[in-house]
């Protein structure tokens, strides 16, 4: 099994995601719209998915102008109003579309409040919980159908260091990464002899994005990895190079943890 510093040395072949569906959420920004389109560079299907359509529309327009890259397709949803019957739904109609999943990134992810446990909102403590962890959870297990409905099928959920380890301030977020990598666990370990779904964690590390800038203000954001640096764990974990490999904690900056 390669390391996870192999990993973020992945090498990708060209069209190494070529016939492959992959949903990615939170597309429409930040590390999850450079992931959207490294994916489609690489040949895959896209399925945008993400609460600001105009945003969805833009990575859209973005995928349109790559040479040969499948065209892909818009899902708009918000995590933190989502219920059952909407991740029902989504299945059907995923279905109908496409017929299987091969790769399901769980990237959206809200931030919540800095501040300790006991000046922390309850209700942002539960929008932070629906959307980093229940939502995740729920369009999983509506979505395994599907999953299974490719020979390879990959799920990657998006944790942090603070998941590793809780960290002062950090709340509902650190609670909700570390929640987050105990999900991957007990997936991994159900379906890993039963089905050819493989299901593991990365840890992007820090990534210019508008949440590394809402967390760090005073960063100066010249001296951080642009999304687009990090992509080779992510090529990793979505193509048959990581067949076999499943239940592991990635980090796609190993170098700088
Ligand atoms: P951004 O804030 O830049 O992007 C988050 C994405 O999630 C956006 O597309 C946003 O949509 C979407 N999103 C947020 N809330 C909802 C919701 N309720 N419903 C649907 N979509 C939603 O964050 P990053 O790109 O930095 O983060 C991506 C992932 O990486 C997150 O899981 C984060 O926790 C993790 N991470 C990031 C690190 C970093 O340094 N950047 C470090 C460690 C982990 P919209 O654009 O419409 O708001």
């Amino acid at each position: 099994m390669p390391s996870i510093q192999q990993a973020a040395d992945f090498q990708a072949p060209d069209q190494c995601l070529a016939g492959k569906v992959i949903a990615v959420t939170g597309a429409g920004d930040g590390i999850g719209k450079t992931a959207a389109i490294t994916f489609a560079q690489h040949g895959a299907t896209i399925i945008l998915m993400g609460r600001t359509t105009a945003k969805l529309e833009q990575v859209y327009d973005e995928i349109e102008r790559i040479k040969d890259a499948p065209q892909a397709a818009i899902y708009p949803i918000n995590f933190e109003g989502a219920a059952e019957k909407d991740y029902e739904d989504m299945c059907n109609t995923l279905t109908q579309e496409f017929g299987r999943l091969d790769g399901l990134l769980h990237n959206a992810g809200v931030l919540g409040q800095r501040t300790p446990i006991q000046n922390y909102r309850t209700d942002i403590w539960m929008t932070v919980m629906q959307v980093n962890v229940n939502a995740p959870f729920m369009m999983t297990r509506a979505l395994l159908p599907l999953l299974e409905q490719s020979q390879n099928g990959s799920i990657l959920f998006t944790s942090s260091s603070v998941g590793r380890q809780g960290r002062a301030f950090w709340g509902a977020y650190s609670v909700s990464k570390g929640a987050t990598e105990n999900l991957v666990q007990v997936l991994a370990d159900e379906l890993t002899d039963t089905t050819g779904i493989r299901v593991n964690s990365i840890n992007p590390g820090a990534t210019r994005t508008a949440m590394r800038a809402l967390a760090y203000p005073a960063e100066n954001p010249a001296v951080v990895k642009a999304p687009a640096d990090i992509m080779a764990t992510y090529l990793f974990l979505m193509s048959d190079a990581s067949i076999g490999i499943s239940g592991c904690a990635f980090d796609a900056q190993p170098a700088t943890q």
